[in-house]
């Protein structure tokens, strides 16, 4: 193996602590002695994102979004500083840069900007002088010098976006886990390691709640063809890899089973059942950015009908205040929210080509008699919203019966 430019992204808990930063720094270090170039992108040490933002709710609940991303960024901008000393206390050169030092260019949408383009000269000046570069994951910067994030896990992001502007050979996502499980290894311990993914099933994990790889970080990789290697921090073993098209000896027909506790449900009671109805919540939804998941509508026998639909936990308050406005409008009744409820989801490209997959899904939710309280499908993918207290139940049979276990 000659000469490579790889990218190496170490995630929170990788850098948790002193002796997993010196770790990080002699792995790093053992690559560049091979004669590789290296770009790191660390995240924040463990769980200083999380700390930082229930900080910033005891100062104020509903705060700046421009604030919230200069507080947010800081988190970053401490690994790199230490990741780099340790490196250099191994006697290696390495050098440190904000998100907006190497020119990551985003839009202004804070706390989850776009990435409009990369400017990557410096980078590749550190490189050419024989430094490893060590880059703050989760950030940019406007046109206008404002820092911005790139939404919870941006740090795969900046991974990703960085490999492809620099025509990296590999692009590594080292984490706490061995790859991308058939499950969430820590829910399920009979979870098994997959060899290789497309982008089409991570992409689709992701979404459903799979908060191993950042689902926009996978949008990019697939637009871009950028193939990831998803390992473990705190081994040497080859972990999953991220591709267009995996070549299967048999055909998997579903590859691994996701859960979302992070959403809540919201009722529309006794909606009156004419046209431009459903056009006016939703309108009013979209237009306050309130993004909604899946909808559905129950049978109208009486000329009026119930909707429901499901927005991040998050979003909750914000959803409910915008739908009672509504519903006043338009003459419906109530507006309910459940937030006790949990997706469960089936995920597998081998679902396009096999009939019969939802109705074994269904039956084995029957099996543990859970109740399935709205469906949605893709092509890829089926999910079911059931009550919260069934959810790891549901994951470890479903586990179970789709043959994925160990
Ligand atoms: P990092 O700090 O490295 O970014 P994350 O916490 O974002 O790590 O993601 C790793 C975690 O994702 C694992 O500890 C694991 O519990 C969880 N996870 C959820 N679903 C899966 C899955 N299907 N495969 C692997 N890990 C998963
Ligand atoms: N530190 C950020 C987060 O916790 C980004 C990342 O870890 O990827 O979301
Ligand atoms: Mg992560």
């Amino acid at each position: 193996m000659g000469k490579q430019l790889i990218v190496q992204k170490f995630g929170g808990s990788s850098v948790a602590n002193v002796e997993r930063i010196q770790c990080v720094a002699r792995r790093v270090a053992g690559y560049r002695k091979k004669g590789h170039d290296l770009v790191v992108v660390v995240s924040a040490l463990g769980d200083t994102t999380d700390e930082l933002i229930e900080l910033a709710d005891k100062i104020n609940p509903e705060p700046s979004e421009r604030e919230m991303d200069m507080l947010l960024s800081t988190g970053e901008q401490i690994s790199v500083a230490l990741l780099a000393m340790a490196i250099h206390k191994l006697g290696f050169e390495a050098i440190s840069f904000t998100g907006a030092q190497v020119g990551i260019i985003t839009d202004t949408s804070h706390t989850r900007a776009r990435i409009i383009k990369i400017n990557a000269d410096k980078i590749k000046e550190a490189l050419k002088q024989g430094k490893i570069v060590i880059v703050a994951g989760f950030q940019g910067v406007t046109l206008n010098q404002d820092i911005t994030t790139l939404g919870r896990g941006g740090s795969d992001l900046t991974a990703v976006a960085l490999a492809k502007e620099l025509k990296a050979d590999a692009c590594e996502i080292y984490t706490d886990v061995k790859g991308i499980y058939t499950t969430d290894p820590r829910i399920e311990p009979k979870a098994r390691k997959i060899e290789a993914l497309t982008y089409d099933e991570m992409l689709e994990m992701a979404s459903l709640g799979a908060q191993v790889m950042q689902a926009r970080s996978i949008e990019v990789a697939k637009k871009f063809d950028v193939p990831i290697h998803v390992r473990s921090s705190f081994e040497n073993a080859t972990g999953t890899l991220i591709i267009k098209e995996v070549k299967n000896m048999e055909d998997v027909v579903v590859s691994a089973i996701t859960l979302n506790k992070g959403e809540s449900k919201i009722t529309v009671c006794d909606v009156p059942d004419r046209p431009g109805v459903a056009a006016r919540i939703f309108n009013e939804l979209a237009s306050c950015g309130v993004s909604v998941d899946m909808i559905v509508q129950n049978v109208s026998h009486l000329r009026s009908t119930d909707i429901s639909f499901t927005v991040s936990k998050a979003a909750a308050p914000k959803t409910l205040k915008i739908t009672k406005k509504v519903s006043q409008g338009i003459g419906a009744g109530e507006v309910l929210e459940d937030n006790a409820i949990a997706r469960v989801s089936i995920v597998g490209v081998g679902m396009k080509s096999h009939p019969g997959v939802a109705a074994k899904m269904f039956e084995v939710l029957a099996d543990k008699k859970i109740n399935i309280e709205m469906i949605s499908t893709s092509e890829i993918s089926i999910s079911c919203i059931i009550q919260k207290k069934f959810a790891e139940t549901a994951l470890k049979s479903l586990h179970e019966k789709f043959g994925l276990g160990k």
